[in-house]
């Protein structure tokens, strides 16, 4: 089987991950969007990594998904909404018992990709590292983290696990990837839609703690329904801590509202709204929350889902 690390989406993450890969001397090859965005990759001659003072460029072959051949794995580092639409453009390529690695942020975006390619093994990760781009094909390493990989439906490690020590991508397999994702996610939901709505950085959720308290009870609430207990546990504690040591920070919501980009929303507050629902859990405090964010979305115009 090839050992090809092909990457959809050359973003922050995308970038991230197949600079690492290729520095280790890994085959990689990026899947671009387009014709027009293969033009200008190869314009640009490569990826460029940026760490602290370091600048350092990888000539990474590139493609799109009109090109041909087998895709025995996949990485892909769409934002959610994107992903399974991406995706599909691939099916065919995709030989049977491929491997999918989804680094999406939330949940919904992984069963949606996981509907378009019955025949591949889809594996969920949950990444606290950080990246932006700084320009087209210049990625800053900005916050280094963790990344957890997991299989919700099949325990065993995939066979090219140690690629990702090799390339110094710390990750981690675990068989609670749904839990880990649901934490974020509950994290996500208490503290960025509120920075929206009250226009602040994370600290500024000190003046508003009854409001968090309350949205973190609907969602431990929510978590514990659903089969997720674990990540309930001691939910308003660690929000509290985030906000803490993260007072000074913009979330990444705020960023992408601030600066006219659609949000992850959908797959975030969307999708415990969604959850609730489905389960016949009434989160009137949940409900609102999303309901003012999906109206302040609107007003400026972005996509509210
Ligand atoms: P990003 O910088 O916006 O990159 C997304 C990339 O996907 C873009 O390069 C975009 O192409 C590409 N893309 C979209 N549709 C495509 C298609 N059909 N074919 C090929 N490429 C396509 O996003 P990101 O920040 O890396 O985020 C990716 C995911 O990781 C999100 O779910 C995010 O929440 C999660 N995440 C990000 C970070 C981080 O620090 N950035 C940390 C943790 C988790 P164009 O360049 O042509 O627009």
């Amino acid at each position: 089987m090839s050992s090809t690390w092909h990457i959809l989406g050359a973003g922050s993450l995308g970038s991230l991950w197949a600079c690492r890969l290729a520095r280790a001397g890994k085959a990689v090859r990026l899947i671009l969007r387009d014709e027009r965005r293969l033009k200008a990759y190869q314009q640009a001659g490569g990826l460029t990594l940026l760490e602290q003072d370091l600048s350092n460029r990888y000539a990474i072959p590139a493609e799109t998904a009109a090109a041909h051949g087998p895709i025995h794995r996949l990485l892909v580092a769409c934002k959610a909404y994107d992903a399974a639409p991406a995706v599909a453009h691939l099916a065919p390529r995709l030989a049977e018992g491929a491997e999918i690695v989804l680094l999406q942020n939330g949940l919904g975006s992984q069963d949606e990709v996981a509907d378009q390619v019955p025949h591949a093994r889809c594996i969920f990760a949950s990444s606290t590292e950080g990246a932006f781009r700084e320009d087209d094909w210049r990625v800053r390493f900005a916050g280094h983290g963790f990344n957890w990989l997991g299989d919700p439906v099949n325990p065993s490690t995939p066979e090219w696990f140690d690629d990702l020590h090799e390339a110094g991508i710390p990750a981690e397999w675990t068989v609670d990837i749904l839990t880990r994702l649901w934490r974020k996610l509950a994290l996500n939901c208490a503290i960025n839609p509120l920075t929206v709505l009250h226009d602040c950085h994370n600290g500024g959720l000190l003046g508003h703690l009854p409001e968090v308290d309350a949205v973190c009870a609907e969602l431990g609430a929510l978590l514990c329904h659903c089969g997720q207990p674990q990540a309930a546990e001691n939910l308003d504690e660690e929000v509290q801590r985030v906000i803490l040591a993260t007072a000074a920070n913009y979330s990444s919501m705020y960023q992408d509202v601030r600066a006219g980009r659609r949000t992850e929303v959908h797959y975030l507050l969307g999708h415990a709204c969604r959850v609730a629902t489905r389960h016949g859990v009434a989160l009137p405090q949940l409900e609102q929350l999303h309901q003012r964010l999906v109206d302040n979305l609107q007003a400026r115009g972005l996509p509210s889902a």
